[in-house]
């Protein structure tokens, strides 16, 4: 089977740099296989995303020498590459899951105390007066999966987030519907993310599981994704890496003038995959020594010396107050 893996950015706001870490290690991942990766746009929801921003974010990623063999701009097989432009392959799949209108009110939605839903509208007639989300019933089963770093998962879905929406009320197909559908139909093998998306992949792999014809264990396509949830770029201080660091994003470093060889370089030191006196590398040097297990291993927390060393290089002013 043909290794295949994604990087799948959503221009809601500029890549920073811990999108920038994850997508290095996407597409090392992809590269090291002599696997395909491709550029999905996540921009399902036309509220939070705008064009100016995904044009950048493709920008940045070139620019950090970054590429990719399917995608908005190179088109392919699998495409369209913009959630945007894929609503009827959502509507068809919707429409094979077992799914009821839900007219449940956020007031009604806050009575269960943020647990999982209750099944009100399972249960009773949807108010036809009121908006209508589309829910699917996720049955019983458990779904089990290892992933690279985390180690096994198991989850009832059903249990923990209960009937999920799949279509909300203003008619927005579900990120968690459209990532499901994209990662099934675009025939993904390998998915390394954030590890914050871990809580999403019981639920994703229990949509796919429901859309393909066979066994449990696997997808139309064969095999299931594997999944890696690589740790997530903390500063010193233990919580996420941002401007609160002095961390510009990719956009203000490029326009800024930066080196990009120097931010792989940096991104890669901060995962153990480069000795500490190497200061510029592209990102096809990292290729021929990766190995998952030990970016699995790499601590979260960046140490006050690499970040400083960052901010000599990186052009920008320190953040506002
Ligand atoms: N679009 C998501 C994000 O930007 C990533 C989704 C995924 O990798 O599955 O956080």
């Amino acid at each position: 089977m043909k290794v295949r893996g994604r990087f799948a950015p959503t221009p809601s706001g500029r890549l920073h740099l811990g999108n920038a870490r994850t997508a290095l290690l996407a597409w090392t991942q992809v590269r090291r296989l002599g696997g395909v990766f491709v550029l999905r746009v996540e921009d399902v929801d036309p509220v939070r995303c705008r064009p100016a921003l995904e044009s950048d974010q493709l920008e940045d990623l070139r620019w950090l020498g970054i590429d990719w063999d399917e995608g908005p701009d190179l088109g392919g097989r699998f495409g369209p590459y913009r959630q945007s432009e894929r609503g009827e392959i959502y509507a068809e799949a919707a429409a094979r899951l077992s799914t009821f209108p839900c007219s449940c009110t956020r007031r009604e939605l806050r009575a269960s105390g943020g647990g999982p839903y209750a099944g009100t509208c399972a249960e009773r007639p949807a108010q036809p007066h009121r908006p209508l989300a589309l829910r699917w019933d996720p049955g019983p089963a458990c779904t089990r999966f290892e992933d690279a770093c985390a180690g096994v998962v198991e989850e009832r879905v059903k249990e923990t987030v209960g009937a999920c929406v799949v279509r909300r009320t203003d008619g927005v197909w579900s990120y968690q519907l459209a990532v499901a559908v994209d990662d099934l139909r675009m025939e993904m093998t390998h998915i390394l993310r954030g590890a914050d998306l871990l809580d999403s992949t019981a639920r994703q792999l229990a949509i796919m599981e429901a859309l393909s014809p066979s066994t449990p264990a696997s997808t139309d396509h064969g095999a299931r994704p594997r999944y890696a949830h690589v740790p997530v770029i903390h500063g010193p201080d233990g919580r996420k890496l941002s401007k609160r660091h002095g961390a510009p994003d990719l956009t203000a470093l490029r326009e800024g003038g930066a080196d990009p060889t120097r931010v792989v370089a940096f991104l890669a030191r901060s995962m153990g995959m480069l000795t500490h006196d190497v200061r510029s590398a592209r990102p096809q040097d990292l290729v021929s020594t990766f190995r998952l297990e030990d970016v699995a291993r790499a601590p979260r927390a960046l140490d006050p010396e690499l970040l400083e060393e960052f901010r000599e290089f990186a052009p920008a002013r320190p953040p506002s107050p």
